[in-house]
């Protein structure tokens, strides 16, 4: 790695922009181009009706101390992303029904994964999450609050899910115990790393979709703009979609065959059908829910429960739930309220509307006083996020299951020189936003390594 050197990167997700900042940071004159007018991919926000609104429905597992703190760290600009804790970090839990939860179990279950050494949790990387649970309790509720939490966690169902992933990840949150969110929406945390990238002597340019990735002789050479224009680099950071990366942007011809198969064969975390909520006065004083209807009780044992039918939502759905004004009350006009309620669907849903309509149903069960207060809602469908990230509009991006985690997920680094993939695509560990922040900072440690 040598300083002055220049970088291209496809894609201002979370992972593209970290990685943009840090080598920004590093002297590297750091060219990132994005398709949308607007940073962030998943993670990013617009405005409706003057509220600013989150293409998804977030809460940042380890805020400042965990890996989005780090970049912002790494780069020697530690206060760039303005953070709201949650005063208490465990969501609360509403509604599993007239019956409690065996709160005995459940702390003895979380103790035994927080007090797990790493020498034992890696040996889980490859079993499931139920499989590992199973063993310490039957407990219908209890089986149901730990498939929620791997749901929101992972957006994948337990018996997918890596227990060792789950173990490591719960670790961080128990430790950090900051679970949060940014001032100003989710567009603050891209934002702060573009930000930097360009106080740093780079640039960032919108609008600008990449529609291939030149190679020459095995070596990363430069990208090529839908409008022709062509931009030149032997470093290539792909932060879009892996298999789009492999397969049409830079062409399966280039890699060698069992590589592509294996890309082929990933699979992604699920969809999600999220509502926001604008109402006319602050209705809770709760930053962040998980909700169960009673009809959920046993989510670990039939895995139907949990993904649904794809013609019809279920009566009752299951959901999270942030209330962003409570973390900010800038993101909605003078005395109203944002609610976000999301919840986790299959691919190829057909009634996107119906969905959203569930969603607000069980909302309202949830919190009955929004009813008489709603001025709108509107429904993010994955048809929307996949207009902004790809991917099918997934999440997460490639799922945590037992065979992509740890040394089982893609690398960073491809078969050919100078091209590497970042972002909840490849590397890392952790959350959602965090996934892929990590595997930006990997990232960086990698290219420190190699030879320029
Ligand atoms: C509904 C929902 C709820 C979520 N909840 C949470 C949560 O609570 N907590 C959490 O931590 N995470 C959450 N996530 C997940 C999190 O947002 C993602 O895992 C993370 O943001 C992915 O980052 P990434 O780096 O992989 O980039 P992505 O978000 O995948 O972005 C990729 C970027 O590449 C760009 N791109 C793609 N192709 C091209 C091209 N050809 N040319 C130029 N640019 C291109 C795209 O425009 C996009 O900006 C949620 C996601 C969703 C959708």
């Amino acid at each position: 790695m040598t300083e002055n050197s220049n970088a291209i990167v496809v894609g201002g997700g979370i992972g593209g922009c970290a990685i943009g900042a840090l080598l920004a940071h590093k002297g590297y004159n750091v060219k990132l181009f994005d398709k949308n007018k607007t940073i962030g991919g998943r993670c990013t926000s617009y405005t409706h009706k003057g509220f600013t609104i989150d293409l998804g429905v977030h809460i940042f597992g380890s805020s400042q101390h965990g890996y989005l703190g780090d970049v912002c760290r790494m780069i020697g600009m530690p206060d760039a992303i303005k953070w709201v804790l949650s005063e208490n970090p465990t969501p609360i839990m509403r509604d599993l029904g007239e019956e409690k939860i065996a709160s005995q179990e459940l702390i003895k279950f979380f103790e035994h994964c927080l007090n797990m050494p790493e020498t034992e949790y890696e040996k889980l990387y490859y079993k499931s999450l139920s499989t590992f649970v199973w063993k310490f309790t039957k407990d219908p509720t209890l089986l149901t609050s730990i498939s929620g939490m791997c749901g929101i966690i992972f957006c994948i169902p337990p018996f997918e899910a890596s227990a060792g992933e789950f173990i490591r990840c719960f670790q961080q949150l128990a430790k950090t115990s900051s679970s949060g969110y940014p001032i100003g929406g989710c567009i603050a945390i891209p934002r702060a790393y573009t930000n930097a990238m360009e106080k740093f002597g780079s640039s960032v340019v919108l609008d600008a979709p990449i529609k291939k990735i030149i190679i020459e002789n095995n070596q990363a050479k430069g990208v090529e703009l839908k409008d022709g224009t062509q931009y030149f680099s032997d470093l290539i950071i792909s932060n879009a979609d892996i298999q789009n990366t492999v397969l049409n942007l830079v062409g399966e011809d280039h890699f060698p065959e069992d590589y592509v198969k294996k890309i082929k064969k990933l699979r992604y975390s699920m969809h999600c059908i999220t509502i926001k909520v604008a109402l006319d006065k602050p209705v809770t004083d709760e930053k962040f829910i998980m909700y169960y209807p009673t009809s959920f009780k046993n989510m670990m044992k039939d895995p139907s429960v949990f993904v649904g039918s794809k013609d019809k939502p279920p009566e009752k759905l299951p959901g999270m739930i942030t209330i962003p004004t409570n973390f900010d009350p800038n993101l909605a006009p003078n005395g109203k309220q944002l609610i976000f309620f999301g919840t986790a669907s299959i691919p190829g849903l057909s009634n996107y509307d119906a969905w959203g309509d569930a969603c607000y149903k069980s909302l309202c069960e949830c919190i009955p006083e929004i009813e008489n207060h709603v001025m709108w809602y509107r429904t993010d469908s994955p048809a929307t996020v996949e207009t902004y990230a790809g991917e099918g509009g997934c999440i997460i991006g490639v799922s945590q299951n037992i065979y992509q985690v740890h040394e089982r997920r893609p690398s960073q680094i491809t078969p050919i020189n100078g091209l590497y993939i970042v972002g909840a695509e490849a590397g890392g560990h952790g959350i959602g936003t965090e996934l892929a922040a990590n595997s930006a900072i990997e990232l960086f440690e990698i290219l420190k390594k190699e030879p320029k």
